[in-house]
This record gives structure tokens, C-alpha cells and sequence, in this order.
């Protein structure tokens, strides 16, 4: 581990009724996160999601889905993928699935760029996912320069808030 603050223990593996995944459950905080257990290849659509519930503002556990909506996922263990500042999955709003950047192996935990869906969170927070890329504090794509936005794949809405944010830099000056 590179970071001692990362190390965490497994205490509990929650299976899902999808068997291709699995939530483990770590100390400290009762950290959950939701792993691979199953091969799926680079760009490949891994599993739908939809609304259970759509709301106008976030929390920590909704997806940003358009510029006015905050849907809490279903099914609901979706909301264990964490961030990561180098994710190997997106929420891609356009199809409603969520698809792979990358290959992904068994064991593998599964992770999303947050600022691809989400414009300005409730609950932002210091990532230390270890990415030599690591942004650090993670508040949604707002607080993020367009040049930092064009390395990721981000979702419609944000960057179509992206072009907004723009053309008014560009009024304003
Ligand atoms: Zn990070």
C-alpha cells in the first residue's frame, strides 16, 4: 500500500443477485465498495441501471443523469461503485448502462469518475484513490478546468454545463 491511510480490512463480502458482483465491506468507516467478479471486456456494456427514484438534488449515493435529475440506482448495490480519478467504468446516461473503460478482472473493484455525472455534489470529499492522476478533493465537474474535463469521458449534461461555463468565461471577460 502506498498510502497507510488506505489500508483497510475486509471484514464482510455481501453477495448481489447478480453474480458477477460482489460488495465487500471494509473497516475503518464500514467503507462499501462493489467488486468484479467476473471478466468483462474493454468498452463492454456490464449492466443497466435505472431509477428506483428521481430527485431534484443530490446526495451521496444519487447518479446525475441530466441537468435536473438525481436518480437513486437501481439496482441499488450500483451505488457501492466508488470514485476513482482513473476509473475502469462510466455511467454512461446516454444507454443507462454501465459500461467498461477497460477489461476488468475478476476481483477487480469497480470504480467511476464522479465529475462524469455529477456537475456540483452534495458531499464532497478528499479522494486518495492512489492514481498518480489523483485530482484530490473531488467536488463535482464544476470545480474542474475544461483541460482537466477533455481527459475523461463525461456524460451529455456536463458537458454540455462545460460549454455553458465557456461562453459565459468568455462574456464575463
Ligand atoms: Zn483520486
Amino acid at each position: 500500500m502506498k498510502n497507510p491511510f488506505l489500508t483497510t480490512i475486509l471484514i464482510e463480502v455481501h453477495t448481489v443477485e447478480d453474480g458477477r458482483f460482489e460488495i465487500r465491506e471494509c473497516v475503518p468507516q464500514n467503507h462499501r465498495a462493489l467488486f468484479a467478479r467476473a471478466h468483462f471486456d474493454a468498452d463492454e456494456a456490464i449492466i443497466g441501471f435505472a431509477a428506483s427514484e428521481v430527485r431534484t438534488e443530490p446526495d451521496r449515493y444519487t447518479v446525475q443523469i441530466d441537468r435536473d435529475s438525481h436518480i437513486v440506482l437501481d439496482p441499488l448495490y450500483l451505488q457501492y461503485i466508488n470514485h476513482h480519478c482513473n476509473p475502469n467504468v462510466m455511467f454512461d446516461c446516454r444507454t443507462m448502462e454501465v459500461r467498461a473503460l477497460r477489461a476488468i478482472e475478476p476481483g477487480d473493484e469497480l470504480t467511476f469518475f464522479y465529475p462524469s455525472t455529477e456537475w456540483s455534489m452534495e458531499e464532497p470529499f478528499a479522494c486518495h484513490c492512489g492514481s498518480p492522476l489523483c485530482l484530490g478533493r473531488i467536488r463535482g465537474a464544476a470545480f474542474l478546468s475544461s483541460a482537466v474535463l477533455a481527459e475523461y469521458e463525461v456524460n451529455p449534461h456536463i458537458a454540455e454545463l462545460v460549454r455553458e461555463r465557456a461562453l459565459n468565461t468568455v462574456k464575463a471577460g
